[in-house]
């Protein structure tokens, strides 16, 4: 049969089937043998300190790395994923891979900030996250402080209040909370109060506007009301140096993009920290007068 033949045998389909359908059932195939082959990695993206150029932290983000050497985005099976929830199993294993790297790299002496890992809605309501998230910290050796964990509005506000409850008791564990792709979901002012966070990521579409004054506006804006709520501010998907210093003006404190660097391999980030400690590595601090 198909199934005992390999997931290539899912490309051949009648063609009458719709489309969609076929490459719906074909993703939702290939992550269940993904699943099974542990073809998922980790991948990692810097944080860096706006003025000092330091790393601060890291960005976990998933990769299905395919038998052939090719690399397959997070776009084009997370959101069939989070509808079969396949999402959940992913996210255990993306979880428990980046514990592990991350511990090692602090046995190593070549790290000692925090690793943020993206959370989906369906992980975020599992009934036993808390438990699951300390048995892969038990299991790593990983303790709880050095992982950030990295939610959207969507997810918060489809039941704040319950949402409220589940953050305070990840943060009571020591562990930290980012609201993800900030300004593009519904937010509320008055949920965001409330909700224990640590940082505000802005997201990419804020930082592309930077080059107009509606959108150093909005960025200010956004910034303005983080630190009023004594969030720290991450700008993701920061690519120009003159965002870097627009950014600096803003009064942002963390920027993550391809300006710094694209998310690399476990193994290439392993050597990028490496070149960092022997002091091999180029220094990205800005000039403070900009
Ligand atoms: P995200 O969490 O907002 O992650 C940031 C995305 O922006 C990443 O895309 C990153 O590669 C990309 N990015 C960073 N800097 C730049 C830049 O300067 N320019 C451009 N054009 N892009 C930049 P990626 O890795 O493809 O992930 C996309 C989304 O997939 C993530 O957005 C997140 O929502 C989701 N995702 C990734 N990994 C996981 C995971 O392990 N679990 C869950 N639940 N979702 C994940
Ligand atoms: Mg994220
Ligand atoms: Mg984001
Ligand atoms: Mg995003």
């Amino acid at each position: 049969n198909a199934k005992s033949q390999g997931a290539n045998r899912f490309l051949f389909f009648n063609d009458a089937m719709n489309q969609l359908a076929v490459k719906r059932l074909q993703i939702e195939n290939l992550i269940r043998y993904g699943l099974k082959e542990d073809f998922f990695c980790v991948y990692y993206q810097p944080k860096l300190d706006i003025i000092t150029g330091q790393l601060v932290g890291m960005e976990a983000l998933v990769r299905f790395n395919t038998p052939k050497g090719g690399l397959i985005s997070p776009a084009s099976f997370i959101p069939i994923a989070e509808e079969t929830g396949q999402i959940i199993e992913i996210g255990e294993v993306v979880l428990r891979k980046a514990c592990q790297d991350v511990k090692r790299w602090i046995d190593q002496g070549l790290f000692d900030g925090r690793v943020a890992v993206n959370l989906s809605s369906r992980q975020f309501a599992l009934p036993f996250l808390c438990e699951q998230i300390d048995q892969i910290l038990q299991e790593t050796e990983l303790p709880s402080y050095h992982l950030e964990l990295e939610i959207t509005e969507g997810t918060v506000m489809q039941s704040p209040k319950l949402a409220i409850e589940t953050m305070k008791k990840l943060r009571a564990r020591g562990m930290h909370l980012a609201m993800d792709d900030f300004g593009t979901g519904y937010s509320s002012l008055a949920y965001l109060k409330q909700f224990p966070l640590n940082t505000l990521k802005i997201d990419k579409i804020f930082i592309d506007d930077l080059n107009t004054a509606r959108g150093r506006n909005m960025v200010d804006t956004i910034v303005t009301i983080a630190h009023n709520l004594n969030l720290t501010v991450v700008a993701e998907g920061v690519e120009q140096l003159e965002q870097v210093e627009m950014l600096h003006k803003l009064r942002c404190q963390i920027i993550q993009g391809y300006y710094y660097s694209k998310p690399i391999s476990a193994n290439d980030f392993s050597t990028f920290l490496q070149e960092i400690k022997q002091k091999r590595w180029q220094s990205f601090a800005i000039a403070t007068d900009v």
